[in-house]
């Protein structure tokens, strides 16, 4: 079975690895990855500056989203897979341009702790308050329709808490914004807790007990994993370790696919001036590629691909002599809600989250921004963003942390163009909808991160579910 891959993200890697994985067990199978640019890795890209690891995509992936850790210790990188620091973790929001810690006890979104909850700068008065009656919620009617994030979090907690916690958490994760956001894909879990408590408070408390009274009847310790897993050297060296078992003749750098066409034979791909023909095809592209390839084979199917928004935004990495700085606050960098009016969405203290990629005395600050709300600012110049996230910094941390005047020794900006797929209302149904067209097209399959979850994790786990389904197909 011959099989192409178009797009050599993580998703089309994952994909390419389980076909080579199969290849060299015996079965009939080839494969080409058609990557537009020229490397490999997508939105996974990482350099080493003055000796510190810059990541200007993703910096981890959630350690309980196995498949990650996984695929990094089948292509030997076992020993390169670092813990973030949970020792020091600790994110502040800012109010008012000040710093405020989240309380402590929050799951998520939801505060389980009273006290901390009461003490905490966070919230207003009617807020705690709200948040108190919340445990009074009577469970809610199962299969209503989808709402946005906003809403299930406003009916719960108020509109505050949207504002200060779930909107800038959101953006932090998808550049998204929390009114646009499905509940029922970004958060299921509290979705069927508010059908079978109610209250997402106690909710959260009983799955707690449960957990905890699991571990006693197991005797189990309780082992705590770290919250996120990076690689020493960056994300890069999961690209370079994948590619290393890859056959280097069947990849194709600097080819973008630019039409497919679906024929009783299986499918022509061209590329420029070569079409060539392939038994199957695994679209790992951003959806809005795949709709544009796809549209002359099934119009319906390229519609709904299409119609998938995605955000946009910048990584502003910013390396420091840690010696001209001022104290930084203890934890792992802040969010910025949208309310505060400011550029950045979101910063973290890179040096603190994973240990020992930067070098000692010296510190990364790496800001996001853009999202949804703000993409004008992707048409700004490097020299421009790298002044508007120095000043607010200086603002937000103040000049005797981090005065305007001192210099970075090294700053690095990326644009990444409509690179996350936006979960809007509605998702669920749509990925149905797709899937239902993709079964009446032999051969076809989707990966990456416009279906199934937004992280480095959920691209690697539905790319190497495509290529396993196809090789399963050869008998
Ligand atoms: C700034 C940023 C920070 C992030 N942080 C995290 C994080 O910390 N943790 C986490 O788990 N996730 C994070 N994510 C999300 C995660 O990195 C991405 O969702 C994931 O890497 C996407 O992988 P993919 O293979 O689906 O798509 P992509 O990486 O976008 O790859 C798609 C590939 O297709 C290629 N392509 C496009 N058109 C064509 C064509 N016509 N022909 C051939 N090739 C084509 C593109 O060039 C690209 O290489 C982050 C994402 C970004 C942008």
């Amino acid at each position: 079975m011959r099989i192409a891959i178009i797009g050599g993200g993580i998703a089309g890697l994952a994909a390419a690895y389980e076909l080579e994985q199969a290849r060299v067990a015996g079965a009939s199978v080839e494969y080409t990855l058609f990557e537009s640019r020229a490397r490999l890795g997508g939105a996974l890209a990482s350099e080493t500056v003055n000796g510190a690891v810059l990541e200007r995509g993703p910096d981890s992936f959630l350690t309980e989203k196995a498949s990650a850790a996984e695929l990094c210790r089948e292509v030997g990188l076992a020993d390169e897979l670092v813990p973030s620091n949970d020792a020091g973790r600790k994110t502040f929001i800012v109010v008012r341009n000040r710093l405020v810690p989240l309380p402590d006890g929050l799951m998520f979104l939801v505060p389980t702790k009273l006290v901390p909850t009461a003490l905490s700068r966070l919230f207003s008065l009617p807020t705690k308050l709200r948040m108190g009656l919340e445990l009074l919620l009577p469970p809610r009617p199962s299969g209503l329709p989808d709402e946005s994030v906003a809403s299930l979090v406003e009916r719960h907690f108020g509109r505050e808490t949207v504002d200060r916690l779930a909107d800038p958490l959101l953006s932090g994760i998808y550049g998204g914004d929390a009114t646009e956001l499905s509940a029922r894909t970004v958060l299921p879990r509290m979705v069927e807790m508010e059908e079978k408590y109610g209250s997402l408070t106690r909710a959260m408390l009983a799955a707690h007990r449960q957990m905890h009274a699991r571990g006693q009847q197991n005797g189990a310790k309780r082992t705590t994993r770290a919250i996120f897993t990076a690689l020493r050297g960056g994300m890069r060296q999961l690209v370079e370790a994948i590619t290393a078992r890859l056959d280097p003749a069947s990849i194709r750098l600097s080819t973008p696919v630019v039409a497919l066409e679906k024929r009783a034979d299986g499918w022509l791909v061209s590329s420029g001036e070569q079409a060539e023909r392939f038994d199957a095809v695994i679209m790992a592209s951003p959806a809005w590629v795949a709709g544009a390839l796809l549209s002359p084979v099934d119009a319906a199917l390229g519609e709904e691909l299409s119609g998938i928004p995605y955000s946009s935004s910048i990584t502003l990495n910013l390396v420091y002599d840690e010696a001209k700085l001022g104290p930084l606050p203890a934890g792992f960098g802040f969010l910025v809600p949208a309310v505060e009016g400011r550029a950045m969405l979101a910063c973290t203290f890179a040096h603190r989250k994973f240990l020992g990629r930067t070098p000692p005395g010296k510190v990364v600050l790496r800001a996001f921004l853009g999202g949804m709300r703000n993409e004008a600012l992707l048409a700004e110049s490097d020299e421009s963003l790298v002044a508007t996230v120095r000043r607010e910094l200086s603002e937000i941390l103040g000049k005797s942390v981090l005065s305007r005047t001192v210099e970075p020794e090294a700053a690095q900006v990326t644009r990444w163009r409509r690179a996350m797929a936006q979960y809007a209302v509605g998702h669920q149904e749509r990925k149905q909808r797709i899937a239902a067209r993709v079964a009446a097209l032999a051969g076809l399959r989707l990966a990456g991160n416009a279906y199934d979850g937004i992280g480095v994790p959920a691209c690697i786990r539905l790319g190497r579910k495509a290529a396993r389904e196809l090789v399963a197909l050869i008998g």
